[in-house]
């Protein structure tokens, strides 16, 4: 017997993350933000001065990419090959090379087994573009959820006002539209809804409103 996994999968900025971990932290389940290992693997592709498009050089990097989740003190870091990469990974720099890795079919493969160990009792929130259609697609519960990219730009600039980065909105609402572009045309694992997702725009919605939505419809299937 598997242990159940509900599936979160979106675009960016729709507020998966934020409500993924909310879930997760509710159950007391583990979470895996997939998302996280595409961009930690970009970063191990700049360390190691591996090229985004070469396929064949970043596939045993992605196989034995060394990479720790831990929790210290509460708070959760991301370990790369012994070096803390928790706050260097989110930049939109790594977020463009990660979406470029992860358009490699061969990359997303060597990239499976690693995701699908997250899967322990007493169950996975899993967080990404593909977890209900390609790495969980037997999972109990799968959510899609999205938002206007106008306003997850707006959710982003208040994001990196908040952390006192300046950027322009018009540049980020550029990125998210090339990024969303990638993710939807790759051929492989491309950003779509399950057939048997529960489809949530949260333009108009609060994280509260969300979370309520989403515990509504994970309750009725678990
Ligand atoms: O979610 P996050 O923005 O951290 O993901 C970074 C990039 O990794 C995405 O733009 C997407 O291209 C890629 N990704 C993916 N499949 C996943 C999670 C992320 O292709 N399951």
């Amino acid at each position: 017997q598997t242990a159940p996994v509900i599936t979160i999968d979106g675009p960016s900025g729709a507020g998966k993350g934020t409500i993924s971990a909310m879930l997760a932290d509710r159950l007391g389940w583990h979470f895996l933000d997939s998302g996280a290992i595409y961009r930690v693997l970009a970063v191990a592709s700049l360390h190691h001065q591996i090229d985004a498009q070469d396929e064949l050089g970043l596939v045993p990097l992605a196989s034995g990419l060394d990479v720790s989740f831990e929790t210290q003190s509460g708070s959760s870091r991301i370990i790369l090959e012994g070096e803390d990469v928790t706050d260097s990974i989110r930049t939109e720099e790594v977020g463009a090379v990660a979406s470029q890795v992860a358009s490699l079919p061969r990359v997303r493969e060597a990239l499976l087994r690693r995701q699908r160990a997250f899967r322990d009792d007493p169950g996975l929130v899993a967080d990404g573009r593909d977890m209900g259609t390609v790495v969980f697609p037997s999972a109990e519960a799968k959510i899609f959820l999205t938002a206007s990219a106008e306003e997850r730009a707006t959710r982003r600039y208040k994001q990196l006002k908040d952390k006192g980065l300046d950027v322009s909105i018009e540049r980020l609402l550029t990125d998210i539209q090339a990024r969303d572009e990638r993710d939807i045309n790759r051929s492989v694992a491309p950003l779509m809804p399950a057939g048997d997702a529960l489809v949530l725009d949260s333009t108009q919605m609060s994280i509260s409103q969300v979370l309520d939505t989403v515990m509504k419809f994970v309750e009725d299937r678990l």
